[in-house]
């Protein structure tokens, strides 16, 4: 994933742990107790591989970072090695639309 804060790429470790309980119907799923995710397989094969990404992919976090990345806080956004900000100008787009603009 890409580190959110200094935008290289990240390795993450996911995690996740489920209570599935394959049902056969909608009916019997909601006689399961509430601690299982119910898995409603009514004919079909399933893949668990792809049940098991799923929730993967639910477990994935919405801000991924460097657990010791350089850029320590969202706020200050200094790198201690120069101590420049490496948050780019959100404006900067509009300078250069501004820019091209000009030009024409
Ligand atoms: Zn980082």
């Amino acid at each position: 994933m890409t580190c959110q804060r200094c935008l290289e790429s990240v390795e993450i470790d996911v995690e996740a742990s489920f209570n599935l309980a394959v049902a056969p119907s909608e009916e019997v799923a909601k006689t399961l107790p509430r601690h299982y995710d119910p898995l409603i397989v009514e004919d079909e094969d399933i893949e668990l591989w792809s049940v098991v990404e799923e929730e993967l992919i639910l477990n994935l976090p919405v801000v991924p970072f460097h657990v010791d990345c350089s850029i320590q806080t969202s706020f200050g956004e200094i790198a201690p090695e120069d101590g420049k900000s490496k948050k780019p100008n959100p404006f900067s787009v509009l300078a250069k639309l501004k820019a091209d603009a000009d030009k024409s």
